[in-house]
């Protein structure tokens, strides 16, 4: 591998939960914390109140079931997956599940309000780039321009529980916008198991509910971009909602000098060349805190702002490439409390 060309991808969590203390034992139940690694991703989730929980266990284990059954559904590299039957159509209609057409339904909402700078048609670009892979480079100008003719979530329709891409070429991929829709749904099973104090964190797409106790919040803190020491740009305290960070430092390589990222422009075929180097969302719902977060990346600190301001009940942090953070009106409104460390 060529020094010039060096892949360093943090895998680091891009939401640092503070005072993770105490854990489960046979004896002592304070709380209970397990992982698991789906979605590419490390997850945990903490129960912060154990009383209505009499076998913490069997509980995981249902959890874990309903990560494998999205991840057999989303995931754009599991054979059989909703995702992998579609992009492999080859232009014919596929029936997909229904939760496959609910999730797709709200990512072609966000591709529509950024005008295309979300676009889960993304995939041509993401496998021609391939920053996690083995030695990556940047690839031939001709090879861009033929994977961006593919790329076009207008491509997309969807008739009942069918899902149709009008160019055989052309790939879906729900990356950014799965893992919130999944820690969603893992909220809402807590939620009707009368659980409700619970930490889940899905590869740092965080979403707190009820917060550690009645009177305790849950303290989270913002990654300064390309600390390998973990240290926090912005911490908040957060009882319920999600937190969600899309940033260039996630997943990266480096070549002749220059940062190439996993989110790319729909416009250029390339990593999106933003000035920011960070956006988090603070957000209700943590399925759109993670699109938002990636279509606020794309757009960057002006238009990102404008179209945050726009959206009720969510804020954003940018951090932009000098590291001055600038907050959204919402911040000021929303029960997040965010301050500068
Ligand atoms: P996130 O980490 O949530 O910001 O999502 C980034 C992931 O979404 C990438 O690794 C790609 O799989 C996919 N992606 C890349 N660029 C875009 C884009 N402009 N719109 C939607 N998804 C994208
Ligand atoms: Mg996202």
């Amino acid at each position: 591998m060529k020094n010039t060309n060096r892949i360093i991808c943090i895998l680091l969590c891009t939401i640092i939960i503070f005072q993770l203390t105490g854990c489960y034992s046979a004896n002592k139940s304070t709380h209970y914390s397990f992982s698991g690694f789906y979605f590419n991703t490390v997850i945990n989730i903490t129960l912060y109140d154990l009383s209505n929980v009499p076998d913490p266990k069997a509980l995981e284990s249902e959890i874990k079931e309903i990560c494998l059954h999205y991840e057999s559904l989303f995931s754009r590299t599991v054979e059989g997956s909703d995702v992998d039957r579609i992009n492999k159509s080859k232009g014919a209609p596929v029936t997909v599940s229904e939760e496959t057409i609910e999730i797709l339904e709200r990512a072609l909402y966000y591709c529509d309000i950024t005008d295309g700078a979300f676009d889960i048609t993304t995939a041509p670009l993401s496998i021609l780039w391939n920053v996690e892979g083995e030695d990556p480079k940047v690839p031939d100008e001709g090879l861009i321009s033929e994977a961006l003719s593919h790329v076009d979530y207008h491509l997309i329709s969807i008739s009942g529980n069918a899902v149709t891409l009008q160019d055989p070429e052309a790939k879906i991929d729900l990356g950014a916008i799965a893992k919130g829709y999944i820690a969603d749904k893992i909220r809402d099973f807590l939620k009707s198991k009368n659980i409700d104090h619970v930490l889940i964190n899905l590869g740092g797409n965080v979403l707190c509910m009820g917060g550690k106790s009645n009177s305790e919040k849950i303290n989270v803190g913002i990654r300064r971009p390309f600390d390998e020491t973990g240290e926090a740009i912005v911490s908040a305290s957060i009882t319920d909602g999600s937190i969600v960070t899309s940033g260039s430092y996630e997943r990266y390589f480096e070549e002749n000098g220059r940062i190439y990222h996993h989110i790319m422009d729909p416009a250029t075929g390339y990593p999106a060349d933003s000035d920011l180097l960070s956006v988090t969302v603070f957000s209700p719902s943590s399925m759109d805190g993670d699109a938002l977060s990636t279509a606020l990346f794309v757009l960057g600190t002006e238009k990102g702002m404008e179209l945050i301001d726009s959206m009720p009940d969510c804020c954003a942090v940018f951090v932009d490439s000098n590291y001055s953070v600038h907050y959204s009106k919402g911040c000021s409104k929303i029960p997040v409390k965010v301050i500068d460390e």
